[in-house]
């Protein structure tokens, strides 16, 4: 005769790993750029796609993305996506909750970009404004963008 069975899970490790990660010429100078305000895409020498933010290789053909693609950006865009998160991510992230995870479509660019922001009254289907933050809130990472309604 069968027992019923009850579904039990023990979490007995947690790895956490440290780690350094190189940026690559392009992205050096997207937060270069976003220092000095300026939101910068790379337009893909090989199949034209316009990629924010921009990768060390195009996402769509594999072309190694260099310093001199990048082109300045429009700061609107639309929203396409929002949530609200209620719980704490990792230690070192840089929001504490709750914190909006917004999706932008920026005009020209072919990629959506994804922003972390402690509005919580911005929806779908809203214009935004990008605004790059204070110079002395800046760190020189995708932190430094945020975002006000039209
Ligand atoms: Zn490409």
């Amino acid at each position: 005769m069968r027992k019923d069975r009850k579904h039990k899970s023990v979490e007995t490790h947690r790895i956490v790993i440290d780690y350094e990660e190189d940026l690559s010429d392009v992205e050096q100078k997207f937060y270069s750029d976003l220092k000095k305000d300026k939101i910068s895409a790379a337009v893909c020498k090989k199949c034209r796609k316009v990629i924010l933010p921009p990768p060390p290789y195009c996402p769509y053909c594999s072309t190694r993305l260099k310093p001199s693609d990048l082109v300045s950006l429009p700061n609107s865009a639309k929203v396409l996506s929002q949530t609200v998160v209620h719980y704490p991510y990792p230690e070192d992230f840089p929001l504490s909750p709750p914190f909006s995870i917004i999706v932008l479509k920026i005009p020209r660019a072919d990629t959506s970009f994804i922003i972390n922001s402690k509005r919580l009254d911005i929806y779908l289907g809203d214009r935004v404004k990008i605004l790059p933050k204070r110079q002395k809130e800046k760190k020189g990472d995708i932190t430094d963008i945020d975002i006000e309604k039209f």
